[in-house]
């Protein structure tokens, strides 16, 4: 991997003004990481205090709705979290798929919409623990994300810029047990394969596959040493500088030497 790793601190339905602080505190050790790519994902309320403020990292979206506008009450479209200074969204996390009943269908048009309007896109796949133990885990997530992109013709040219696929097994999010070294290595190396196939050779190879589940600043490394990780998306730990930094520090040693 020839890229950046990228270090996505998504922190979910957490975070008031209270946090800006930490958020600032995240920018400033940003600027001292250079090698790392470090971006914020906060609640929608925060991502336009945080991109005001913003000089290294890039904000984003947690979810976008499909539609450009209309009568969905509650909802927030592409558009309006571009507006707000968000550069990328996160779509098809676990926690939107089984909280908010939101299927491959639904993902793949709320990518369309995200893309259509410039964003960058992180596309979240993973599996079950029923799935993994039925040795089905590798099928089901190509299945799940094949179904969740769109289609290689409707995808920008710089697909590789626009474009990151983040593996999170359902199992491993938010429980302190990450993914072994050999499930991420075979999986991220079965979703390579995959996007070459979608996108071709040269595209397919570039676009950024990271890894999400329980990574922290202690098991941070090892993970970062498996083939084809460009990164992490960090959920708890990413909620204070120290520790989405911890993890970012550990993305910047192997790409050192
Ligand atoms: C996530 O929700 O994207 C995530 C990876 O959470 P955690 O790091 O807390 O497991």
């Amino acid at each position: 991997m020839t890229r950046r790793p990228y270090i996505v601190g998504n922190w979910k339905m957490h975070g008031t003004r209270a946090m800006l602080s930490e958020a600032r505190a995240i920018d400033r050790a940003a600027q001292r990481h250079m090698k790392v790519e470090v971006a914020l994902a906060p609640p929608f309320t925060l991502i336009h205090p945080i991109h005001r403020e913003a000089e290294q990292i890039a904000v984003g979206a947690q979810d976008c709705h499909q539609a450009e506008g209309g009568a969905f009450t509650g909802d927030i479209s592409a558009t309006m979290i571009a507006d707000a200074g968000a550069k990328f969204v996160i779509l098809g996390h676990s926690e939107r798929r089984q909280g908010h009943a939101e299927g491959d269908e639904i993902v793949r048009a709320k990518a369309q919409s995200a893309l259509a309007v410039g964003l960058r896109i992180i596309m979240c796949c993973g599996e079950s623990a029923e799935t993994r133990e039925s040795g089905k885990a590798v099928a089901f997530v190509k299945r799940q994300l094949k179904a969740s992109l769109p289609p290689a013709d409707e995808m920008p040219a710089d697909v590789a810029e626009r474009l990151t696929i983040a593996y999170e097994p359902i199992w491993a999010i938010g429980t302190g047990t990450a993914a072994t070294t050999d499930d991420i290595a075979e999986m991220h190396s079965a979703i390579r394969a995959l996007l070459i196939e979608l996108f071709g050779d040269e595209q397919g190879a570039e676009v950024r596959i990271i890894y999400g589940g329980s990574v922290k600043p202690e098991n941070a490394a090892e993970i970062f040493a498996v083939p084809d990780v460009g990164g992490a998306l960090v959920g708890g730990a990413s909620l204070t500088a120290d520790s989405l930094m911890g993890i970012a520090l550990a993305a910047s040693e192997p790409f050192d030497g």
